[in-house]
């Protein structure tokens, strides 16, 4: 079999030819993350009118590439869930043109669900296994039963990690600095705090310690960053466009405290699972996927963990952590081998909000 994928859920134009084999035969990207950092975030409508004048030529370039001809093609994956409405439709509509006008069945994908089983395309990996998939909207902890069954152990209870880094590096202002001036926020501040000497420097509240379950809570770090930069700038009488002299150190803090908070979930969720037998006894794997996946402290940082608690931790490439095409198309193969039943795609069939999952958070806290 052989699949397009086509992703719009987000900032990203994203589309890639994959076949059964996982072999990746042609992909596009169009990113917009220059032009929202710019901005200083998302904006939808500029994201959707982006989508649109590249969703032809990304499909396009990702089948030229594949030398193949959207004849040869067996079916096309598209992302109809969550994510911003707008964006989403001009994925759908598009999607479902190109099915209409040379008959190829759809197949809906969960985006979420599709950063975490991409996983599988790189390396043997069976279910079940843990995932947790760390973004600029999202921050999950699921067990992923199969292709279609996955249950939610943990969610935020206010921000995203990728949305709280791009928010740090904004204040920081980290673009101001040649060398981080393209980068995504929370790659700008892997590169500072690599930079740092004193991580200790700033102490950081660890959030939920005694909360017995696997959600996660960023808004009180988010608030000590602030508290950190306005004393320091205070005492340097920093104004403007100027850095404070600790941006290197407190970036360090910062990353680290997200990097530990995120790991005691996670050992949260391994002790629930083990009591729980929902992972099998001598081969547990955690899947980490989304853009904050990227950042090498972070991962290595939940390797240790791994490895304290016996379990193997893995991430998909880098480039393949942020939004991509790639993931879109494998879902689909997935689905494909799983004997999905095809049905019809609607633009009704977009939900913004999609849950991840059957909720067990309840049950967690037991
Ligand atoms: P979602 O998948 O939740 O819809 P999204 O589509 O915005 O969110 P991704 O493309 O998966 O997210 O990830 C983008 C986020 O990843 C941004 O917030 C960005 O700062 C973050 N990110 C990228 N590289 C790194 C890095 N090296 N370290 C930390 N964060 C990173
Ligand atoms: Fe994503």
């Amino acid at each position: 079999v052989t699949i397009l994928g086509i992703e719009t859920s987000c900032d990203d134009t994203g589309c890639a030819v994959v076949d059964g084999k996982g072999n990746v035969l042609g992909e596009s990207l169009f990113s917009q993350n220059i032009l929202h950092l710019r901005y200083g975030g998302i904006n939808p409508l500029v994201a959707r009118d982006l989508h649109r004048d590249n969703i032809e030529l990304a499909v396009n370039q990702a089948l030229e590439k594949a030398k193949i001809n959207v004849t040869a093609i067996d079916a096309i994956a598209v992302t109809t869930k969550p994510g911003l409405l707008i964006s989403l439709q001009i994925g759908v509509k598009y999607a479902k043109y190109l099915s209409k006008s040379y008959n190829k069945p759809l197949i809906p994908i969960h985006h979420m669900e599709s950063h975490a089983l991409v996983a599988r395309m790189f390396y043997d990996i069976e279910f079940p296994f843990l995932t947790l998939l760390i973004s600029g909207g999202h921050c999950l902890l699921a067990v992923v039963n199969d292709v279609d069954n996955f249950l939610l152990l943990g969610n935020t209870l206010d921000n995203a990690p990728g949305e709280v880094l791009d928010k740090a590096a904004r204040r920081m202002k980290l673009r101001n600095i040649p060398a981080y001036s393209e980068l995504a926020g929370g790659r700008a501040i892997e590169e500072a705090a690599k930079c740092s000497n004193n991580s200790e420097l700033f102490a950081f509240p660890m959030p939920l310690v005694k909360s017995r379950d696997c959600n996660f809570s960023f808004s009180g770090i988010q608030d000590a960053l602030i508290r950190h930069l306005l004393s320091k700038e205070k005492e340097h009488s920093v104004v403007g466009d100027r850095i404070i002299p600790e941006v290197n150190d407190l970036c360090a803090a910062f990353q680290s405290i997200i990097a530990e908070h995120i790991s005691h979930r996670v050992q949260r969720a391994v002790i629930f699972c083990t009591k729980n037998q929902l992972l099998k006894e001598n081969y547990k794997n955690i899947v980490v996927s989304g853009g904050v996946a990227c950042n090498d402290f972070i991962f290595k940082t939940l390797q240790h963990v791994g490895d304290q608690l016996n379990c193997n931790v893995l991430r998909p490439p880098p480039k393949v952590c942020t939004d991509n095409g790639i993931m879109i198309a494998w879902n689909g193969i997935e689905k494909i081998k799983k004997k999905y039943q095809f049905h019809d795609v609607t633009l009704n069939s977009i939900e913004p909000k999609a849950p991840l999952g059957i909720n067990i958070m309840d049950k967690v806290r037991e």
